[in-house]
């Protein structure tokens, strides 16, 4: 059995129009933070940020005592292989725990998914081996290739970019080895609060456009519903279409099991950016509650016993847990550099 795991970071919910895939559902997914590496560490845990411990970009890790998904396929004989485009996902992380391969060898800020593409494992032609494969492409992350920075030229560049990166997940899909893929994101893009004048961007703030995502499922059975699945609901959903264990007490419920929408929560901790308020949300269908130090907005929220019970569970507002990133200073400043071209700090 083969299952390939597909991030694109920063695509939009809007974007799943320029996604053309063999034998796919789409839903839409909640993510649990725009923020790279929380977010992807929900997807690969099945946990909110406070219970996996990575709630930033740097100063956080994995934390040890959580099961990855790449540690459940390891268990059950699959080789595991991951190749990832971002700084945020370098080692320091702790996402590459479970792996066999986890390439992360790239100097500038990112590589184009070509290069992630080339430097994947060669997958078997035929059905024979048992293996996952994560690929992260970081291609619509800005800043934007383009000359002319109007809105439209940066939208004519994601769907060019879009176009490309799509033909090569068909073709990869296609093999008779892929026996189910996934394609995803880690977070939206939105009116970002640290540019100026305001640009698409994402980090800061938890609006529909920041954190809903679409989650493509192929060759998965049983899962279809009319509501949005959350981050969290992947790792399950992956375990039993796999026949896979699900790790006990985790946060997220497998599609295949879900008989109603449920809560989706969300959290921001870009600490460089102080002018901006952390914040958290919890969001269902079309109500919604965003909160941080001095904000307060909500959408048609009406069972808040349902969302005081979600947020007791998660705990106090200030980011606490994760075990430290473990970087040396070199490596610290050679991180920030690439994170500053990003526009984080
Ligand atoms: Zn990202």
């Amino acid at each position: 059995m083969g299952f390939v795991l597909i991030t694109i970071d920063s695509l939009r919910l809007g974007d799943m129009a320029h996604i053309d895939l063999p034998d796919a559902q789409v839903f839409p997914c909640v993510s649990c933070a725009p923020i790279t590496s929380v977010a992807c560490a929900s997807i690969m845990t099945g946990l909110y940020p406070p219970r996996h411990g990575l709630r930033n970009l740097t100063g956080y890790s994995l934390r040890k005592d959580v099961t990855t998904l790449a540690e459940i396929f390891k268990a059950a004989g699959y080789s595991t292989h991951a190749v990832v485009s971002g700084p945020p996902l370098k080692k320091f992380s702790g996402l590459g725990r479970g792996f066999d391969t986890y390439d992360d060898n790239f100097e500038s800020f990112m590589r184009p998914y070509q290069q992630v593409l080339h430097a994947a494992p060669s997958l078997p032609n035929d059905d024979h081996d048992d293996f996952f494969l994560w690929l992260h492409f970081f291609d619509l992350h800005p800043p934007f290739p383009v000359h002319d920075c109007s809105l439209k030229a940066v939208f004519d560049a994601r769907r060019s970019m879009l176009e490309g990166i799509n033909d090569a997940i068909y073709k990869l899909a296609q093999r008779n080895s892929v026996d189910r893929f996934i394609v995803t994101s880690d977070h939206g893009e939105g009116f970002c609060l640290r540019d100026k004048p305001m640009w698409l961007g994402h980090g800061e703030r938890l609006d529909d456009v920041d954190v809903n995502v679409p989650l493509f499922l192929g060759g998965f059975k049983d899962c279809w519903h009319p509501w949005a699945l959350r981050q969290v609901d992947i790792l399950p959903t992956v375990c039993r279409e796999f026949d896979l264990q699900v790790p006990i007490g985790i946060d997220g419920v497998a599609a295949q099991d879900q008989t109603e929408e449920l809560w989706a929560y969300s959290e921001s901790y870009l600490r460089p950016h102080r002018a901006f308020p952390n914040l958290r949300s919890v969001r269902r269908g079309l109500e919604l509650l965003v909160w941080g130090d001095n904000v307060f907005s909500c959408r048609g929220a009406e069972n808040y016993d349902a969302m005081r019970d979600l947020l007791a569970k998660l705990g106090g507002p200030r980011p606490e847990g994760g075990e430290g990133d473990g970087l040396a200073p070199e490596e610290r400043a050679k991180i920030e550099d690439q994170l500053k071209v990003l526009g984080y700090l």
